[in-house]
């Protein structure tokens, strides 16, 4: 997760440039609760303005969600994600680091000497994926002091033998700020990415695609996804991305929650959730996710904001700001970063930090959604966006 805020943001697309501050951002959750509590605290917080208010009436409605049908295949896999496999994965990526741009990249094909983006294209084609499956969108990025690096999206696609227009992406940036392993930023959501591609292999071809990006440069302005959403085929039905952006820390300590906006009283004090923030378009697949996670990991916590995007801008922290931008749908998990996790950004963030538990039940809960959607039509959700071409605001 990067660190400037969407003010600066804007800045930095602009500049094309890198940028580390140490601005804290902010953002906003609802946990999902008993409707009479939800309503007592709606009511509360009318008195601080009618945006927010109707915000969190229909972040908090929709977060009193059913669950989802429950089908033998799906709970046979989740039943297989793997805690240990999961922790191999965000262990040998730190060991395969540094994952942050290599300042001696002059060409499109030194992405080679990116050991970690070469192991994962190699674990995926181990996994019995078709090299043919998996693709590199190379570019080009100029920081701002003029040094030109090459990086590159590692990009496998599930094509569906039924639907195939009808795609679903799982996302996940790859690189880490200098100076820290990161093991929960972002091993764990790449982690996450491969263990769902392995048991969709095992699984077998789904009539819908599911398309697995791991992007570049996040950590340096969201580089890695805007360049993504610059390469969608045009007309093929976008129905949303799953977000996935530091998904392995968690606390049951009291007071191991902080709240980025103090004047809300919402944000659970104990840190054993995940966060799930949507957009209008992507809420029914935050609406998705909450549904299969009661029904197949009812033990996960999570809360949910599934109307933030394009209202409170500084919950755009992450690879789900562009496709919001663009009206596509997303949804993003995380454990809230530096609201929770004491290593955010540290040499410090090792994967003995992490709680293999609490990560492989976000991963689990991800895998019953995807694989509701590919394989059994999702539980009606229906929120498709017909692709179009997008301007990368990088390029001049
Ligand atoms: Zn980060």
């Amino acid at each position: 997760m990067f660190t400037f805020q969407l003010g600066h943001l804007q800045e930095n697309l602009e500049a094309g440039a890198e940028k580390q501050t140490a601005a804290p951002p902010r953002s906003l959750a609802v946990r999902s609760m008993p409707m009479a509590r939800a309503c007592l605290i709606i009511y509360n917080l009318s008195m601080l303005n009618t945006r927010v208010f109707l915000l969190l009436a229909a972040s908090t409605l929709a977060a009193c969600q059913s669950s989802a049908p429950l089908r033998e295949d799906i709970a046979a896999h989740v039943q297989m994600v793997s805690a240990e496999r999961l922790m191999t994965s965000v262990e040998t990526l730190c060991e395969n680091g540094p994952r942050h741009p290599m300042p001696d990249a002059d060409a499109p094909g030194s992405i080679a000497s990116q050991k970690a983006v070469t192991w994962v294209a190699d674990t995926l084609v181990a996994q019995g994926w078709p090299e043919t499956s998996i693709t590199r969108e190379r570019f080009e990025h100029t920081r701002r002091n003029g040094e030109r690096v090459w990086v590159a999206n590692l990009v496998l696609e599930a094509t569906g033998n039924q639907t195939p227009n009808e795609t679903l992406e799982l996302v996940a940036h790859w690189d880490s700020v200098a100076g820290a392993p990161g093991a929960d930023d972002n091993a764990t959501g790449v982690a996450a990415l491969i263990e769902i591609a392995r048991l969709m292999a095992v699984a077998g071809p789904a009539p819908r695609t599911v398309r697995f990006v791991f992007v570049a440069e996040e950590e340096t302005g969201l580089n890695g996804s805007i360049h993504h959403l610059t390469q969608l085929k045009v007309g093929e039905n976008l129905h949303g991305a799953l977000v996935f952006d530091m998904i392995g820390y968690a606390s049951s300590d009291d007071d191991s929650q902080t709240s980025p906006a103090p004047w809300l009283p919402l944000m659970p004090s104990t840190g054993d959730f995940v966060i799930l923030l949507g957009n209008w378009t992507g809420s029914g697949l935050c609406d998705l996710y909450d549904a299969c996670a009661a029904t197949y990991v009812p033990e996960l916590n999570i809360t949910g904001f599934h109307f933030i995007g394009g209202i409170l801008p500084d919950a755009d922290r992450s690879d789900h700001w562009f496709y919001w931008e663009n009206g596509f749908g997303a949804a993003f998990l995380s454990d809230t970063a530096n609201f929770r996790n004491p290593h955010y950004h540290k040499s410090t963030d090792q994967p003995a930090s992490l709680d293999p538990t609490f990560f492989r039940e976000v991963t689990q809960a991800a895998l019953a959604t995807v694989f509701e959607w590919a394989y059994h039509g999702g539980h009606g959700w229906t929120t498709a966006v017909e692709t179009f071409a997008i301007t990368n605001p990088n390029l001049k």
